[in-house]
């Protein structure tokens, strides 16, 4: 099957309104044309800082604006962060993610730090991705240089909804981003978040913007809404799990190369439902005690699934070059 940036709206809602089975099947011969058979890769991602973002992110519990259980952490230091990373090699993880609570990168001493944390991760042998917030040209290439391999911003939802979601920033500067990323050569981690309160359409239509360019992103991250107490969300209702099914067969048929993520939302599912999702296409999962400041699936259930369902650890770098 060709990669085709060509994707229009109505293809993708016919893909979304398929009878299930017939859809996941579909997925699921797309996905073994492009990635070896029950391969899934662990990633663990850590908070290098967290709370008092100025950003008012509906969803987040790292906002300022909001009430949340979530206590602030200034900047790990370099030897915490590697810590974390030798734990996360441990685990058979392959990429290892670190956030920082920014609205964008500045030019400081922190940012320094980050790329020296950046440089100490990518020595392990593993891959280095960074959300960082809003980034240009020159930070890009510095995070290059340094050794990062992916860089994730997310578009969240669609563009109608997501001044719904975000009055802080906009759409384009998101894209700007990401234009930033990719001419610097990074790799481009970019999804969104289901159950904020949008339509069907909305999660096609942010797949759709994704799906339309050229490259593609090279990860895909599906995740749920996670119900953080004193959110503006805190009370939205919880998506079944089909549509999370839906979401990840649309997104692995029109972006047949990328690593789709299962990440937020695993908590609680079963294995019954994760395996749909692999068979659905996804092909990565995190690991660890937390997502970011969320808790996460104890590490031994996690084990688990991989036993029970007899999946193979991805190796670092298989989708190309360092
Ligand atoms: S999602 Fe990121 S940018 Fe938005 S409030 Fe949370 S930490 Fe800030």
């Amino acid at each position: 099957m060709p990669i085709r940036f060509d994707w229009t709206f109505d293809e993708l809602r016919n893909l979304y309104d398929m009878p299930l089975l017939e859809l996941v099947s579909q997925a699921h011969g797309i996905f073994l044309q492009f990635h070896p058979a029950g391969e899934v890769q662990v990633c663990t991602l850590l908070s290098i800082k967290t709370g008092g973002c100025p950003e008012d992110c509906k969803y987040c519990s790292q906002s300022s604006r909001y009430q949340t259980p979530i206590k602030a952490q200034a900047l790990l230091s370099y030897e915490e962060v590697m810590h974390e990373a030798k734990k996360a090699v441990a685990l058979g993880a392959t990429r290892f993610c670190m956030g920082a609570a920014w609205r964008e990168i500045r030019d400081n001493k922190q940012f320094d730090e980050v790329l020296r944390m950046i440089k100490g991760v990518a020595s392990l042998g593993i891959e280095v991705c960074c959300t960082l917030g809003m980034l240009n040209d020159h930070q890009a290439k510095r995070l290059k240089e340094a050794g990062l391999y992916a860089y994730n911003h997310n578009l969240d939802t669609s563009e109608r909804f997501y001044p719904t979601i975000i009055t802080t920033r906009t759409y384009q500067d998101r894209l700007k981003t990401l234009d930033c990323v990719e001419k610097a050569r990074l790799s481009v981690c970019c999804g969104g978040i289901l159950g904020m309160g949008e339509t069907i359409d909305d999660r096609l239509q942010m797949l759709l913007t994704l799906c339309r360019r050229n490259p593609h992103p090279e990860s895909v991250p599906i995740n749920q809404l996670a119900h953080i107490p004193g959110t503006p969300l805190q009370n939205q209702p919880k998506i079944p799990v089909w549509e999370m099914i839906r979401a990840i067969a649309v997104a692995r048929i029109v972006m047949p190369q990328a690593m789709i993520r299962l990440s937020c939302g695993r908590v609680g599912m079963s294995y019954e439902s994760q395996a749909l999702c692999f068979i659905a296409g996804a092909n990565s999962i995190f690991m660890g005690e937390k997502l970011l400041t969320i808790s996460n699936n104890p590490v031994d259930i996690d084990e688990g699934l991989f036993q029970v369902l007899g999946l193979k650890k991805r190796p670092a770098y298989a989708n190309g070059a360092k």
